[in-house]
């Protein structure tokens, strides 16, 4: 599948493709890469990962410098910017926010370059001081569970475990009593985030569940101090990074499904749903410019509502795409969800 540069790009989205390398599994069976028929769709970047051993090899590092480092300029610009992964379950979507231990992922590589961007300026400007916090949680069935707090023993005392969601008229939309951990290093925040990931497994297999029917959202807060030393005032910057592990996107189909994996899988479709059209709602200038913001449905979910912030007015919005190099109809439908979210 040809993947072109698309042209005016919507400044504030962009859409992304990466296509995983083979597993193990695969290559013994000899799986090759896919093209059934020949089309056509334009994104703004494409990462080839299948083949490691091509010159267009697209590595964690890779990713990482095209795309990662300028959303994290835009952080230390004062702007909230989210990145999502998007596919079906096996696509490379952890693998590409998170990453293993040798080859870290978009999340651990922004913590590690935000806490050197940090030190570097401390250590040139007196006069700067730095803030940073995470959070982290799930939506899962339209609700929020924080992942920072242990699951309850018992699963069906899960009810108060969820969080409420209340909008203020300053900060927008935001999760009540969600769990926020101010943090000084890299490590802190890996030590975090494994804590969360353990907690999301636990509630998940209790739940007869796997953590490919959720979206896990964490979060870094940034805050810049500016210390004037001759009027003695302070002024401040907010920043939000959010970074979007989505649930598994063939969830979203329920065929033959019933009961709970049937709300599940409606409730994940709902939201897929909403936010590809709030994407491609925030890349079309025609919608998206002041007083047109009403045509944009964040309130379809409970994920683009408590998103709204990050990914409305400034803020700077990247889904990255993920496909597995050997499954038509999966990766034929995933292209076009991304297709048409720009
Ligand atoms: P998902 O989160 O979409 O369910 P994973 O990130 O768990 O998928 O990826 C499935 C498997 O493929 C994992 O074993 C992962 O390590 C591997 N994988 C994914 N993307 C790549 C890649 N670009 N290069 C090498 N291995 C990858």
């Amino acid at each position: 599948l040809p993947l072109l540069a698309r042209k005016n790009a919507g400044a504030n989205v962009k859409v992304v493709v990466r296509v995983r390398a083979f597993l193990p599994r695969e290559i013994q069976r000899n799986a090759s890469c896919l093209v059934l028929e020949e089309k056509s769709f334009t994104f703004d970047r494409s990462y080839w990962s299948h083949s490691p051993s091509s010159p267009h090899y697209a590595s964690q590092s890779h990713v990482y410098d095209t795309l990662g480092e300028e959303f994290l300029d835009h952080n230390f610009e004062g702007y909230h910017t989210c990145i999502f992964a998007y596919g079906q379950t096996g696509s490379g979507k952890s693998y590409t926010m998170m990453g293993t231990p040798t080859q870290p992922g978009l999340i651990p590589r922004t913590c590690e370059d935000l806490f050197e961007r940090i030190h570097e300026a401390q250590s040139e400007m007196p006069n700067i001081s730095y803030k940073v916090k995470v959070s982290y949680f799930e939506v899962y069935n339209e609700h929020v569970r924080d992942l920072l707090v242990a699951p309850p023993t018992n699963p069906t005392a899960a009810g108060p475990y969820y969080l409420k969601i209340r909008e203020s008229p300053t900060e927008g939309p935001y999760v009540k009593d969600l769990t926020e951990v101010p943090v000084g290093s890299l490590d802190e925040i890996l030590r975090l985030m494994r804590t969360g990931d353990g907690n999301r497994t636990v509630a998940s297999t209790k739940m007869n569940d796997t953590s490919s029917r959720s979206h896990a959202v964490f979060t870094i807060m940034l805050k810049q101090i500016y210390h004037d030393f001759e009027t003695d005032q302070t002024t401040e910057r907010s920043s939000r990074i959010r970074l979007v592990d989505l649930a598994g996107s063939e969830r979203a189909k329920s065929t033959e499904a019933t009961g709970v994996r049937l709300r599940e899988g409606s409730n994940i479709n709902k939201s897929l749903t909403t936010l590809g059209r709030v994407i491609a709602a925030l890349a079309d200038p025609k919608k998206n410019n002041r007083g047109g913001t009403s045509v944009v449905p964040y309130r379809d979910s409970i994920l683009t509502w408590l998103l709204k912030d990050s990914l409305g007015g400034n803020s700077k919005t990247a889904m990255i795409a993920c496909v597995s190099p050997s499954d038509y109809e999966e990766t034929l439908s995933t292209l076009r969800y991304a297709d048409q979210a720009k």
